[in-house]
């Protein structure tokens, strides 16, 4: 005797099975073994309403495939994704053969769909393959007429198109996608961010794009991708399908250091999103490169600081204060620098490197330090070492 259970994505590649209070099973008295395929759907469907966007799904517990009806080897196709709806499924025409027919989108030949002839066929697991056109004359033609038939091919042409895996490096089409798809820290209107533009804007090129199934408007999985490396990041939405679009693309999981996007600076600072899969990037002056500099990765809200290099010292850190060259030169200073190398000219009021040559100018109030080239004009009565 069969059994069903229903079960919950513990990571990218493992389900497990869980109670009807969507607890691990087994936990308690808690139910989490459903006698029919029915009273197991019933059961998710309760939960689903209580928690939303769960992803769960409805498998066999301990019983081979081989040993249940052939009716419910096929519905468990459609409850874990292996069949994809037709645009025509809840129609009560449709919905009244569902039951012998299963039609889905046939995943052997592109455009068509795959349904079940007969019971004989069913046991032996033997789907037939067939234009959609032709499928719904044949069996539906008193409910539908010819202009009808046509619309629910064009639908599904459609949705087969949205099933597709695109990639774009167009900056206005990887917006879209990411505030109209699947949720994430970088998934809100461009207002939110404090970056003057939506920062996946930078994406778009030359060596980023972004990978996405679904409308643009209303993306169902989406990933960044390096498609020159053939190498894609972390999946929101549909994990299970995007991944299986993307391998079959030649794609494997990676890494984006080394890859180059755009550069947007804004004041002191550059536009970068939240990077998932890629270190701190560094200023390559027409592209930002990922994995390589100081320009942090992991900031969302949308601007990552310049980071600030000290001329004399060339560590990074905070500029702290101006210092001059005899030569008409100004640069800032880090602290350390400053403290240690920088002297104040008493005539100019400002600081020099110490490189510079300084006298010590003895007067009636005490002494001062001045620039050499300045002493005269600051009136010195009595030059050290003169
Ligand atoms: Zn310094």
């Amino acid at each position: 005797m069969a059994q069903f259970q229903i079960l919950f994505p513990y990571s990218d590649t493992e389900w497990r099975p869980v109670t009807v209070e969507l607890s691990w099973a087994p936990s308690g008295d808690q139910q989490y073994l459903w006698p029919s395929f029915e009273e197991a759907e019933a059961a998710l469907q309760q939960l689903v309403t209580r928690v939303p966007g769960t992803g769960l799904r409805i498998a066999l517990a301990g019983t081979d495939i081989g040993d249940v009806d052939w009716q419910i080897r096929e519905k468990l196709r459609f409850a874990d994704g292996t069949y994809s709806l037709t645009p025509w499924h809840d129609e009560p025409w449709y919905q009244a053969r569902h039951g012998e027919h299963f039609c889905h989108i046939s995943k052997e030949q592109a455009g068509k769909v795959a349904f079940t002839e007969n019971a004989a066929k069913g046991q032996i697991d033997r789907q037939l393959v067939m234009s959609p056109g032709r499928y719904l004359n044949r069996f539906f033609s008193e409910h539908l007429d010819n202009n009808a038939i046509e619309g629910w091919c064009a639908r599904l042409s459609v949705l087969l198109e949205e099933d597709a895996l695109k990639i774009t490096q167009d900056a206005d089409e990887i917006e879209d996608v990411y505030v109209g798809g699947p949720n994430s820290c970088m998934a809100h209107k461009a207002d939110y961010f404090d970056s003057p533009c939506h920062p996946v804007r930078v994406y778009a090129g030359p060596d980023t794009a972004l990978a996405y199934i679904g409308s643009r408007e209303d993306a169902t999985a989406r990933s960044i991708v390096w498609p020159s490396r053939r190498i894609y990041t972390s999946i929101y939405g549909d994990v299970s399908r995007l991944r299986l679009l993307l391998e079959g693309a030649g794609y494997t999981s990676g890494s984006l250091n080394g890859a180059r996007i755009r550069r947007i600076p804004h004041d002191d600072y550059f536009v970068v999103p939240y990077i998932d899969e890629g270190d701190d990037l560094d200023d390559e002056g027409q592209h930002l490169v990922i994995g390589q500099g100081g320009i942090s990765s992991n900031k969302t809200t949308g601007l990552a600081d310049i980071p600030w290099y000290c001329p004399r010292c060339d560590s990074d850190g905070e500029a702290y204060e101006t210092v001059h060259g005899v030569d008409g030169d100004e640069e800032e200073w880090c602290y350390s620098c400053f403290h240690d190398h920088a002297t104040f000219c008493d005539y100019n009021q400002r600081y020099y490197c110490d490189d510079e040559s300084f006298v010590i100018v003895h007067n009636d109030g005490g002494s001062n330090t001045v620039l050499e080239d300045d002493a005269e004009d600051f009136g010195a009565v009595y030059l050290e070492d003169r």
